[in-house]
């Protein structure tokens, strides 16, 4: 007997019947497929129409915060610990094709979880942690829709100036941060490294000596933890130089900075 036509019942202790709820059915569509013999058959294959927080999406990115999430920050749902800064120019793999793409603007999105790209409120039992208060995006994703749900991300993004625009102690430091690490003139400095095997290591090192400065002269400053360093500042050129092709070891004072070949 099918589901949704279903008379079952159970007649509880207490006077009250039970009855199964009635499960909406998927959509069911079919397609010509090829049995292991060759022979094509009719396949069934059901898709989704809203989300059943499957959490596939959780495990392949995380989400871009957006100015109307602002009074998440504001409630604590998010904290300054659980967001991190890509600066303008820094690399990125997409989760769409894999591919490396260089950002042309400062976006801030949710930490993944060490390690992996998943998001860091995510959870393999529960899925989503903050599922009734989740950034716009996730709100407004839908896995199953062609649509494009979101355009002018430039004007939607949130932007370490909305955060912290009003204190000129960080202002000063990021534009410090840009003035002598821009990502733009360490992608540079890379590329020549590679191409004419130039004698510019020193500069690399400085640049990144210097974006390290920064980082223990704020945390001394304003006596910040760690955890907040990759929103105010983005994450450090050391952490970040391999997606630019460059492994770079430190060795006490020294670093040993070494070119990934194509093909690593
Ligand atoms: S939107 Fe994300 S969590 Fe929801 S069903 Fe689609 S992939 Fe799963
Ligand atoms: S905030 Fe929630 S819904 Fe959005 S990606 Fe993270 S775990 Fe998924």
């Amino acid at each position: 007997m099918a589901e949704e036509d279903s008379k079952f019942e159970i007649f509880l202790p207490d006077g009250t019947v039970y009855r199964p709820e009635k499960k909406e059915k998927k959509p069911t569509h079919y397609i010509t497929g090829y049995d292991p013999d060759g022979k094509s058959k009719k396949m069934k294959f059901s898709t989704k129409t809203d989300c059943d927080r499957c959490g596939e999406c959780c495990r392949r990115d995380t989400p871009i915060i957006l100015k109307e999430d602002m009074p998440l920050l504001i409630e604590g749902i998010i904290s300054e610990r659980d967001i991190y800064t890509i600066r303008e120019g820094e690399s990125m793999r997409s989760s769409i094709d894999g591919e490396i793409y260089y950002t042309s603007m400062e976006l801030i999105k949710i930490k993944p979880i060490f390690g992996t790209s998943i998001c860091f409120f995510y959870d393999p039992e529960e899925g989503c942690t903050i599922y009734e208060r989740r950034p716009y995006v996730c709100r407004i994703y839908e896995c199953w829709s062609q649509n494009i749900p979101l355009t002018g991300i430039e004007r939607l993004r949130l932007t370490r100036s909305d955060l912290f625009g009003e204190i000129d102690f960080i202002k000063e430091t990021i534009k410090k941060q840009e003035e002598n690490c821009s990502l733009f003139r360490f992608q540079d400095l890379i590329e020549e490294l590679k191409k004419y095997k130039s004698q510019n290591t020193d500069k690399i090192a400085e640049m990144i000596l210097y974006d390290l400065y920064l980082r223990d002269w704020l945390k001394e400053k304003l006596s910040i933890t760690d955890d907040v360093l990759p929103l105010i500042l983005g994450r450090s050129l050391l952490e970040i130089a391999p997606f630019f092709g460059l492994i770079i070891e430190r060795e006490g004072e020294n670093f040993v900075i070494k070119v990934l070949q194509e093909d690593e």
